[in-house]
């Protein structure tokens, strides 16, 4: 996949290496380097809208909260691109013309297709500062996501600026189809097939269930299941059609694999939204879009399988640690909690184990503790063999990332860890 957008990256260059004409004089250069970045950052933008899209093979393959950071990465790389034309531009223009700055800025604002430019660049450079991590942490995600849907018009002003300009003789047609796609993938994936999923499956509560301290389950019925093929370790977008949830859609692992046309998911109660989970009366409406998530049981490349669940990071480690193929003694689950009375699903944890001969441990204790049991040597002592394993990852961003280091430290090689974070 990297290496596709980099290879992408390199026929921009290519398509822009094409149609320069060699020249020492300053305007020429200004002009020559504004081509440059404008194509790239036109490149980089439709990338990075491909990269939402959710298709399945894209989700399933590298999983979406590594396409939420590369689509994060990748956004920054575009703004300072999409700055770099401009300035360049604006530069090139002035000396070309003998004017200064402003005037320059003023005479090229007059062009309808520059204004749009124009007008679009403020649009994105707004969804990346309010993606910035310090006001991401003030701001609602309802609100994030309102400012993201800005992106959309952002793109289409740029794309009608891409059209009107210089750069496209060679590959115009190409770079329209290469839009077009997008934009179809981008309306299939996000708007189609959830109406179709949601029509099909008729999704309803069947029931709540107390799991533990602000933590419940949530079982789901419909018609059709299987053909949504969810597999155990992968998550849905759940909207609940209840007076307070419905315009939100909550991203929830499934904690168990489906059966008999039911779902279940398990919740622990974080925010507003998920603290108004456990009031859902069974009858109650759900849209669930997806499966989405890299996972599963695919990315199994050893016989032996170590799942790691830190906190609610439990919920698709229950579903793997049921499902996954595996004799006796190779399948290890280690369970990492605040303190006993927030395990949860342990009776079914009990259950497997004993019913498959697989290893089952709690790691209780506070996170700032003396003693991190998912330390190196920990890790080595509870699972000896531990670098024949492949590990499968779940938690809070901060202990899965602490968590992979220590498994790498401990010889377990980076392509046989299998994580995700609990935050996009
Ligand atoms: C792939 C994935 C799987 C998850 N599986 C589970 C699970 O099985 N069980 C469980 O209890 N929790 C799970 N979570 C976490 C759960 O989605 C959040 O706790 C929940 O969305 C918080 O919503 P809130 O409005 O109550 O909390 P808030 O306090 O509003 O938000 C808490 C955090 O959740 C993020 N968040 C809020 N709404 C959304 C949204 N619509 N999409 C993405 N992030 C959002 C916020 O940005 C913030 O970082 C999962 C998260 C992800 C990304």
């Amino acid at each position: 996949m990297r290496a596709s957008v980099a290879g992408g990256a390199g026929a921009v260059v290519l398509v822009w290496a094409a149609q320069v004409r060699p020249s020492a004089r300053l305007d020429a250069l200004f002009a020559t380097a504004a081509h440059l970045t404008g194509l790239l950052a036109g490149y980089g933008v439709l990338v990075l809208l491909f990269l939402m899209a959710r298709v399945p093979a894209v989700e399933h393959g590298v999983g979406a909260d590594r396409l939420a950071r590369w689509h994060a990465a990748g956004g920054k790389h575009v703004l300072l691109l999409l700055g770099g034309h401009g300035l360049f531009a604006l530069l090139g223009y002035a000396v070309h013309e003998g004017l200064d700055v402003l005037t320059a800025a003023r005479e090229l604002l007059g062009y309808p297709a520059l204004a749009a430019a124009a007008a679009g660049t403020g649009l994105l450079a707004a969804v990346g500062l309010t993606s910035a991590r310090a006001a991401r942490r003030r701001l609602s995600h309802e609100a994030w996501r309102g400012v993201h849907l800005l992106v959309y018009p952002a793109a289409a002003l740029g794309f009608a600026h891409q059209l009107a300009g210089p750069d496209l003789d060679l590959l115009g047609w190409f770079w329209a189809l290469a839009h077009a796609t997008v934009a179809v993938l981008l309306v299939w994936y996000r708007a189609v097939v959830p109406v179709r999923q949601a029509l099909r499956h008729t999704l309803r509560v069947a029931e709540v269930r107390d799991e533990g301290p602000g933590v419940v389950s949530v079982v789901v019925y419909g018609a059709h299941l299987a053909e949504l093929r969810a597999e155990p370790g992968q998550f849905l977008r759940w909207r609940f059609l209840h007076r307070r949830l419905w315009h939100t859609a909550l991203p929830f692992s499934l904690s168990a694999p489906v059966r008999d046309d039911t779902l279940r998911i398990t919740v622990k109660a974080l925010g507003g939204h998920s603290r108004r989970i456990r009031r859902l009366r069974p009858g109650t409406r759900v849209i669930a879009t997806g499966p989405f998530g890299a996972l599963t049981a695919a990315r199994r490349t050893r016989a032996k399988v170590l799942l790691i669940a830190g906190g609610v990071g439990i919920t698709p480690m229950r579903a793997l640690f049921e499902t996954l193929p595996g004799g006796p003694g190779e399948l290890t689950l280690l369970y990492r909690a605040g303190a006993e009375e927030h395990l949860v699903l342990r009776a079914e944890l009990e259950a497997i184990a004993a019913g498959r001969q697989a290893g089952l441990h709690y790691l209780l204790g506070p996170s700032d503790g003396a003693y991190d049991p998912l330390a190196p040597q920990a890790l080595r002592a509870l699972v000896p063999d531990l670098a024949e394993h492949d590990v499968y990852l779940c938690g809070p961003p901060g202990l899965a990332e602490a968590t992979s280091a220590a498994l790498r430290r401990a010889g377990v090689p980076a392509g046989r860890i299998h994580s995700e974070c609990f935050s996009f």
